[in-house]
């Protein structure tokens, strides 16, 4: 019922296994960057906000070896053929395209004056693809990653992150904010990062016991809306702000949404609430992270659930099936919140569990999904992991 993690070593060594099939040759370097699941602070990152991402035990790992030419080969266990890239001229995004955000993350390195030289790679990943988890991030952190070890640059960790985001927008178009690619660099075992989107500033929070853990549910399902959804609620929250006179809704309290209703259209007013009763969720879960408190953090994130679903309308049934089903289990089965996690309409629900009962939990939650959507999920359990590491190199 319930993934397995298949642990970091062993990945690597049956990606370099792989890459030896493949190429021939035995891996000089190999790097890892693992995907992320957020668990509180939702839509609250481009208002200025905090998230609360933590590092999965789910991990993209690439191996690789030089090849004395000008070109790059690559490959991938998700993809069929070899992508090709050629060092001689400019890199341009382009078909397949799964290898932009390779090219993207290279010409990051090229800009900072890098002489990338020629070689094979092979990439292997334990982290589902469009499952919501950020596999792209950890493609691109896993890339920056191994071009640290190849180009003997080393980077900061914000610098490595920046990059791997740039390379998101400009190689994928894909405008996101900094949290995928931070968690992705910086996640720590037994830590969950609160991130202040304003400020780039970071804090490793202590999740230290192991009687909790987090277990990841996907819907499997993914409702194509207009396409606006995501540029509208951008757009309400800059009306609501610019109505409230301040550059963005982190520097409103709930006191100066509520004081203002006649300057808000009715869903500018919703979004607006949302957004800064989200910011004051995420610090006060992280404190209670921090200090072992899981009812009250679990709370918060039914909390979440409840205005992402009322106030920021970006929840969908399936979602909604999977934390009331959470919810029904309870503390007394050892559920102590759950939430959705991601952009919404689908996608994945993030919930706080008793490491004694995931197995039981989990079985649960898919068994009565299925019976009432007619739809199998996927579920994996994790504890924060360590973020992008160079293994050999
Ligand atoms: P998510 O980041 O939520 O998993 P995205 O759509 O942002 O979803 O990124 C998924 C895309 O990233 C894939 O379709 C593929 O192009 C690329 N990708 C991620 N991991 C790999 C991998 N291991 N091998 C090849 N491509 C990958
Ligand atoms: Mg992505």
């Amino acid at each position: 019922m319930i993934g397995t993690n298949t642990p970091l070593k062993t990945l690597a060594a049956t990606t370099a296994k792989n890459f030896q099939k493949r190429s021939g040759k035995i891996a000089s370097w190999i790097a890892a960057a693992p995907g992320r699941v957020n668990l509180i602070g939702e839509h609250t990152d481009y208002n200025d906000g905090f998230v609360f991402p933590m590092a999965l035990e789910r991990y993209t790992v690439i191996a690789a070896a030089p090849n004395g030419s000008n070109k790059i080969i690559l490959t991938s266990s998700t993809a069929e053929g070899a992508a090709t890239i050629d060092l001689s001229k400019p890199i341009k995004r382009g078909e397949p395209s799964w290898a932009n955000y390779v090219k993207g993350v290279i010409v990051g390195f090229q800009r900072l004056g890098c002489k990338i030289p020629g070689f094979d790679a092979h990439i292997e990943s334990t982290v589902p693809l469009g499952g919501g988890v950020s596999s792209s991030a950890a493609l691109e952190v896993a890339t920056a990653t191994l071009l640290e070890a190849i180009t003997k640059k080393k980077l900061t960790q914000v610098q490595k992150g920046l990059i791997a985001q740039k390379a998101e927008h400009e190689f994928a178009l894909m405008p996101c904010g900094i949290m995928d690619q931070f968690i992705s660099v910086m996640g720590k075992a037994d830590h969950v990062l609160l991130l202040d989107c304003q400020t780039t500033k970071t804090k490793q929070v202590p999740m230290k016991s192991k009687s909790v853990a987090i277990l990841v549910i996907n819907t499997n399902v993914k409702h194509e809306l207009t396409g606006s959804e995501y540029p509208d609620r951008r757009r309400q929250c800059e009306a609501a702000a610019k109505a409230l006179g301040v550059k963005s809704l982190r520097s409103c309290t709930l006191a100066d949404v509520n004081a203002a209703p006649s300057k808000l259209t009715n869903i500018e007013f919703r979004r607006a609430r949302h957004v800064v009763t989200e910011i004051e969720r995420t610090i006060t879960a992280a404190k209670a992270f921090a200090s072992g408190n899981w009812k009250l953090a679990g709370d918060l994130m039914y909390a979440s659930h409840g205005s992402l679903r009322g106030d920021y309308e970006v929840s969908c049934p399936e979602l909604d099936d999977v934390v009331e089903i959470a919810h029904g289990i309870g503390l007394k089965g050892g559920v102590y919140g759950c939430r959705m996690t991601g952009g919404g309409f689908g996608g994945c629900c993030v919930a706080l569990v008793e490491s004694s009962q995931v197995k039981a939990i989990a079985a649960k939650i898919a068994q009565a999904y299925k019976a009432r959507t007619k739809i199998t999920p996927s579920l994996f359990v994790s504890r924060p992991s360590q973020g992008a590491t160079l293994i050999k190199g």
